[in-house]
């Protein structure tokens, strides 16, 4: 089994440039943002762009994709058009992965912003049951976060019972995010074995789909969310190679989203995340 590795791209270029560009830092798969990451509206597809990112999926070159949503999308707002901007932004973009050649669909579950927890969590799975169907050929992914500010999802607890409250669960995945996790309080460093116990015993390992990984600017359970290149931060270059030849892992797509001064920089990580696969 190869492993399954990829950075964040843009899209701005289109979805085929966008291919080449992860494929050139040896990567056999790649996260973009839906639409600027601010949010806002989206262009139409391009049926020719999508062919080429169509074609380089059947080949095999490229496994996986993941979608990411808007980050400003807060489901879980006090404020009725800010669920409004993301029941819509949320349901459109479900519907353009049924055409573009990608299965993953990850999103920020949310802030509560005072609310409390449960209300956030009503709220998110109040959208979800509008936006989801039954026959839906995507699997949307709660991220797991750092638990900065009031956000929803920095305990597997808040990540299951989002789970249990949704209509179609079938249709939803979760996505750790190390340096998230990490903040949160989940010690991969020290633990990663306790840790996985605890995300099967409390949500499930059949329904972790992908990993982000990323190291830490700060330190553990920090609650902060500042993503540092791997060996860079607070986790440590051990942890990666745990995590990536780790038997419950090593199957699963990872996706970097660590801070390079140049794209191509990209190479350099994935060489040596793909080194430790070798090593194993
Ligand atoms: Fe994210
Ligand atoms: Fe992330
Ligand atoms: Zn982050």
């Amino acid at each position: 089994m190869t492993l399954i590795i990829g950075p964040h791209v843009s899209i701005a270029g289109g979805y085929a440039r966008a291919a080449e560009e992860a494929l050139s830092v040896g990567a056999n798969t790649f996260q973009f943002f839906t639409r600027n990451p601010r949010g806002g509206s989206v262009r139409a597809l391009n049926p020719k762009d999508v062919e080429a990112l169509r074609d380089q999926v059947d080949s095999g070159a490229l496994v996986s994709l993941l979608a990411h949503a808007p980050y400003t999308l807060n489901m879980a707002s006090k404020n009725p058009d800010t669920r409004d901007f993301a029941r819509r932004a949320f349901r459109e973009d479900l519907e353009r992965l049924e055409i573009l050649p990608c299965s993953l669909y990850n999103f920020h579950p949310g802030s509560h912003v005072g609310q409390g927890a449960d209300t956030g969590i009503g709220l998110i799975t109040e959208i979800l049951n509008e936006v989801m169907w039954e026959d839906q050929t995507t699997t949307v992914l709660l991220e797991a976060m750092s638990g900065k500010g009031s956000e929803i999802g920095r305990d597997f607890s808040e990540l299951r019972a989002i789970i249990d409250g949704a209509q179609y669960a079938e249709h939803i995945g979760v996505c750790l995010d190390t340096c998230h996790i990490f903040s949160a309080g989940y010690d991969i460093a020290g633990h990663l074995d306790a840790v996985l116990e605890e995300f099967d015993r409390v949500v499930g390992l059949n329904r972790l789909k992908a990993l982000h990984l990323n190291d830490s600017k700060t330190p553990f359970h920090s609650n902060k969310d500042r993503h540092e290149r791997l060996g860079e931060g607070s986790i440590g270059m051990e942890a990666f190679k745990n995590i990536v030849t780790h038997p419950l892992l090593r199957d699963k797509p990872f996706f970097l989203e660590t801070p390079q001064k140049d794209f191509k920089d990209y190479a350099e990580e994935i060489a040596i995340l793909r080194a430790f696969e070798r090593e194993d």
